[in-house]
């Protein structure tokens, strides 16, 4: 994880630096791909590791990332066409029988840029094949059942990409920080939210947790920008303020969070997210490497490809 530097910019030290100097003198032959400015996988940079001090992170820090912004968002386009390719393939699968899917969930609180991943991340695969759900307190219908009952009914169908802007971890976030249960019912969660996201996987769903991390500093801008502007003000909410207030209670909830419900069926991520274009951009990292874990082809046709093409060749 990407600790907080004494005094720092946020940018990783050196890294245009060193990517300059590198270009300077790589041979022809050996010019870099935009990919290769990961000096660290995402996926490896941003795992989260029980027992990390979530409040040591560095939001504006670039974790793997030894490019600049311009070399990351070139990375994103080129990544989009893969991602789109690979969630086709995926779509593909589902068509034809498979059972496989892919489920990205995303947390963090008010401003933390879920809504971007949605749009950047997200936004570059074929909406036909995204199953997109966004929690909120929970409706009247919602409360009569288990909390674990409207998770279940979002999931991703066989060949779906699905995506949660908040989850079933709000179940250990708001409900606790807002006293919304009895911490003995609550504390229960965290074995509950494994267990379940266990089955999850073993039904055949690749899942990908990611927790966008803002900064105080940069939660207050956001905040503030919404005000600002009129085009912004339906995304504000005069509780995103409490929610500021208690922004301690949410760190050490999302601390909790993360070393208890981080497993080898649904690792954690932790994304610094002050520079929305990193975020975006290790985001869409993480869901390629999930799409390409599954290593999945085109189905073969089944019908008689020489047969159609004489058929059609009389028509
Ligand atoms: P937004 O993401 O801005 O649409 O806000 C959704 C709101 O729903 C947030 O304030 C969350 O804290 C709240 N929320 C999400 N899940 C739950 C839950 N299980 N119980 C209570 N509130 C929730
Ligand atoms: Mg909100």
């Amino acid at each position: 994880m990407a600790k907080k530097p004494g005094k720092s910019t946020g940018k990783s030290a050196g890294s245009k630096a060193g990517t300059s100097s590198k270009k300077g003198v790589a041979p022809k032959d050996a010019v870099r791909e935009p990919g290769d400015l990961w000096s660290t996988p995402a996926q490896e940079a941003l795992r989260w590791v029980r027992g990390t001090d979530l409040s040591a992170l560095d939001q504006a820090a670039t974790p793997g990332w030894s490019g600049g912004r311009a070399e990351g968002e070139a990375l994103m386009a080129a990544r989009g066409q893969e991602l789109a390719d690979l969630q086709e393939r995926l779509f593909a699968h589902g068509r034809t029988g498979g059972d496989r899917s892919v489920l990205l969930v995303l947390q963090g609180i008010d401003t933390s840029g879920k809504g971007g991943i949605v749009r950047h991340v997200v936004g570059m695969v074929d909406p036909q094949g995204v199953m997109h759900r966004g929690f909120g307190v929970p409706t009247e219908e919602e409360r009569e059942h288990d909390y674990l009952w409207r998770i279940r009914n979002a999931l991703p169908r066989p060949g779906f990409l699905g995506v949660f802007d908040r989850s079933h971890h709000e179940q250990v976030l708001v409900v606790r920080v807002d006293r919304l249960e009895p911490v003995k019912v609550w504390r229960k969660h965290f074995s509950e939210l494994n267990a379940f996201e266990s089955e999850v996987a073993a039904s055949g769903t690749v899942i990908v947790k990611a927790t966008l991390v803002v900064s105080p500093d940069e939660q207050k801008k956001r905040l503030a920008k919404r005000l600002e502007r009129p085009d912004k003000h339906w995304k504000y909410n005069p509780s995103d303020i409490d929610v500021r207030l208690k922004l301690p209670e949410y760190l050490a909830a999302y601390q909790e969070m993360l070393d208890r419900t981080s497993t080898k069926d649904a690792p954690w991520y932790v994304v610094p997210a002050d520079r929305k274009w990193y975020a975006r951009l290790a985001v869409t990292e993480l869901l390629t490497d999930a799409l390409r874990s599954l290593d999945l082809g085109w189905p073969p046709a089944d019908f008689d490809v020489a047969a159609e093409k004489a058929r059609l060749a009389e028509t």
